[in-house]
């Protein structure tokens, strides 16, 4: 009788382990959440620049790899292709880099 009073004792102090352990491995649910935003930043070429200037103030944030023109936001940033910082930017210059990007017309002096 004693025995298996024991045997319950350690089966319920198991449990609280194990139940003590799962609880420690929900510490970061945010990490989804800001990985669904970013990727939102990636725009595609049918996307109006021009736009995306949602407060008007003619400055949108982009990044600043050639290969991620299309990264842009109104709102600073980082790049979910290469998490680097987005660049404060005229949108109008934005517009042209994108459009480099997309139609690849070389329309800024490119020597260097
Ligand atoms: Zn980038």
């Amino acid at each position: 009788m004693a025995m298996k009073k024991r045997a319950y004792l350690i089966i319920i102090s198991i449990f609280i382990i194990m139940a003590s352990l799962t609880g420690c491995g929900k510490n970061e649910p945010e990490r989804k959440e800001t990985e669904s935003i970013d990727k939102a930043l990636v725009r595609d070429s049918t996307v109006n620049v021009l736009s995306l200037d949602e407060n008007k103030d003619g400055m949108v944030f982009q990044c600043q790899m050639k290969e991620h023109y299309n990264v842009i936001s109104d709102k600073p940033g980082i790049c979910p292709l290469c998490k680097m910082d987005l660049e404060e930017i005229d949108v109008q210059q934005a517009a042209k880099n994108f459009d480099a990007k997309y139609h690849g017309k070389p329309e800024e002096d490119q020597k260097e």
